[in-house]
């Protein structure tokens, strides 16, 4: 863990193994974090939080650049290690870094540059202005599928805001994380400003929603998670920014072009293993263009190869954890039992290399009854279902038909079509051509289930903010204020 700027072990000395996804072989151990632990770095990051909120933006901005640089100066030791733990493939581990580093550059460059105005009452005894203070400290629970971007979406923005922080990893990716936090300290953040507690989230994330010296709790993980953080919350009114989970539609009109939205479709569902919170999770196909696309689509499905992440030439690596891999497999065999055909199919491979691994090959289905899990609830790994609707309306419907709203796209050549979709879409964000690529300056976040605040962006640093207003009066002019009120 990382502790006021030390790597620090838990209180009791326990510590827990990090397997690797792709060999089962154990990665490293690190410490099991109890309450007390989390305590230790709550109480740092509040000490940190007097020195780093009231340091000018300039340096606070500087730091930032400075952490992207070591970040990327660092980066193929960085990737080795998120490969070894996570199980991705080499070169999406490397732009995973990366775009730590740019999330950090691109709110260095924010910070310092908003400009703001003075206001006049409308009934002219004086004006007001409206500041912006940061929170305090910050819990940032973090997911296993993206350890290392998802840090960065939650720390840029609220250092750069001048808030602190105690980092819980997942469980099953904490050492890339510590070693990120690590460097960030090289590069000259103040002890205790970013402390990292490794440990069971009912343990260190309880402490985190428990302990009245956390202000906000930034949470990217499942929505049944979200729904605990939200009530744990409550006692102190904490901040909250929820990012859960998808179920992201795609949706490919007759104008299309196909073999560009062939190539979205694979990239959206098969990177990262299917295992995005905006991976393509449902496919709607245009009834004039259906046959075609599938045929296109099982060809380019069938080229990717699945190995161990380490490996030159691997396109996708295993499943994250077994429990994972049997929750990807039930739903398949779920949707079969409704009469699903293989468009292609999936499964674990025969290969006994891989036997040790999670490894799940690709699978894709058709005639899938929109009753099916598959279809009703967020699937988590390398499986899509594609489902024919006559119109664009019926997509719309489609998408519209579930308790998510993260992400969706929607390929035509019609600006007309794009934006009459886009704005119908309960979702928030819409790829128009595009698979789904987070960017630093794009706010990021759901509609309805899938969670609300939004993380990246202007808005992203405004959630790290509480508003402030002041108001002034003019001198002389306050003596109508005079009690009692006649
Ligand atoms: P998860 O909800 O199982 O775990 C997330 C984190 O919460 C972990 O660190 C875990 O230890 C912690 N946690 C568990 N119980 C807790 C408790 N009681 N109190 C406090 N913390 C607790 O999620 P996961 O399986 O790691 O991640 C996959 C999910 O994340 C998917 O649903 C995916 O869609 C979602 N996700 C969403 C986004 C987004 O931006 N919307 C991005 C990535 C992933």
């Amino acid at each position: 863990m990382l502790i006021e700027g030390q790597l620090a072990d838990a209180e009791n000395g326990e510590k827990f193994n990090v397997a690797n996804p792709a060999t089962q072989e154990i990665v490293d151990s690190v410490p099991k974090g109890t309450r007390e632990d989390a305590k230790r770095a709550i109480d740092a990051a509040t000490e940190a939080y007097k020195i780093w909120s009231e340091k000018p933006s300039i340096e606070r901005s500087r730091v930032l650049l400075k952490i992207s640089e070591v970040v990327r100066a660092n980066v193929e030791g960085l990737a080795l290690s998120l490969t070894l733990e996570q199980g991705k493939p080499l070169g999406e581990a490397r732009s995973e870094i990366n775009s730590f580093a740019n999330t950090c550059e691109y709110y260095a460059g924010l910070i310092g540059r908003e400009r703001g105005a003075q206001t006049p009452f409308s009934t002219g005894e004086g004006f007001f202005i409206v500041t912006k203070r940061p929170l305090g400290v910050v819990g940032a629970i973090l997911p296993w599928n993206f350890p290392v971007s998802l840090m960065g979406w939650k720390v840029a923005p609220g250092l750069a805001a001048g808030n602190t922080f105690v980092v819980k990893p997942a469980s099953t990716t904490p050492i890339t994380d510590i070693k990120v936090a690590e460097l960030m300290v090289k590069a000259g953040l103040p002890p205790g400003t970013v402390n990292v507690v490794t440990g069971p989230g009912g343990v260190v994330g309880e402490e985190l929603l428990d302990n009245p010296k956390v202000a906000k709790i930034a949470f990217t993980g499942e929505t049944a998670t979200g729904r605990r953080i939200m009530e744990g919350s409550a006692k102190y009114i904490k901040r909250l920014t929820l990012e859960l989970g998808g179920s992201d539609p795609m949706i490919v009109c007759d104008d299309a072009d196909l073999e560009l939205a062939v190539e979205g479709a694979a990239w959206g569902r098969f990177r990262n293993c299917g295992q995005s919170c905006t991976s393509v999770k449902r496919l709607f196909l245009f009834e004039s263009i259906a046959e075609g696309f599938i045929k296109s689509f099982a060809e380019k499905v069938k080229t990717i190869k699945v190995g161990n992440g380490l490996e030159k030439g691997i396109h996708m690596g295993p499943i994250h954890t077994e429990e994972q891999r049997e929750k990807v497999e039930s739903m398949v065999e779920d949707a079969e039992s409704r009469g699903a055909k293989d468009i292609v199919k999936g499964g674990r491979p025969e290969d006994k290399e891989l036997a040790r691994g999670n490894f799940y090959v690709p699978s894709v289905l058709g005639d899938v009854d929109y009753d099916a899990k598959i279809a009703r609830e967020e699937c988590f790994g390398p499986a899509l279902p594609i489902f024919v609707v006559k119109d664009l309306e019926e997509a719309i419907e489609r998408a519209n038909d579930t308790p998510y709203g993260l992400g969706s796209s929607v390929w035509t050549k019609d600006v007309e079509r794009a934006y009459h979709a886009a704005e119908r879409i309960q979702a928030g964000t819409t790829w128009v051509n595009s698979p789904p690529i987070a960017r630093a300056e794009v706010p990021f976040g759901g509609f309805k289930q899938s969670g609300f605040g939004r993380e990246l962006g202007i808005e992203g640093l405004d959630h790290y903010y509480e508003t402030k207003s002041i108001q002034i009066l003019e001198y002389g002019k306050g003596k109508k204020w005079a009690f009692p009120i006649s």
